[in-house]
């Protein structure tokens, strides 16, 4: 399968880790938008958040306790953070495995 994360879970594509277990990644992003910027992925290869099914709730609700627990590590629990994740072309998802952005450490740009 031609995924770059899944590619960086089997360790064939070297990343920059700050959590792992045996369902869940976390490593930072190659090209940060914020002094803190990490992405949290299933080791399950889902495409997007539409392809998530109830088989899947567990490790879903392991992505977010992930993030709480990375927010702290990395200093943002308190100032605060954003958990993005992008679905689809609109959205501008371009790596088709899911993923949660942890962003942090700054003041972040308002959404709306
Ligand atoms: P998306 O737009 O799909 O939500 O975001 C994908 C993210 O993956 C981007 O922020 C991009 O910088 C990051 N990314 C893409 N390729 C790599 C890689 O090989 N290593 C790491 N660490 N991040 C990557």
């Amino acid at each position: 399968m031609d995924c770059i994360f899944c590619k960086i879970i089997e360790g064939a594509i070297p990343s920059n880790k700050v959590f792992e277990n045996e369902r869940v990644l976390a490593f930072h992003d190659i090209q940060p938008q914020a002094p803190v910027h990490t992405l949290i992925i299933p080791k399950k290869h889902i495409p997007t958040m539409n392809d998530v099914t109830e088989e899947d709730d567990a490790v879903m609700a392991e992505l977010f306790a992930v993030a709480r627990q990375l927010a702290k590590e990395l200093g943002v629990a308190e100032s605060g953070y954003r958990l993005v994740n992008n679905c689809n072309g609109d959205s501008g998802q371009i790596v088709f495995h899911l993923h949660l952005h942890l962003l942090g450490g700054e003041k972040l740009k308002p959404l709306g």
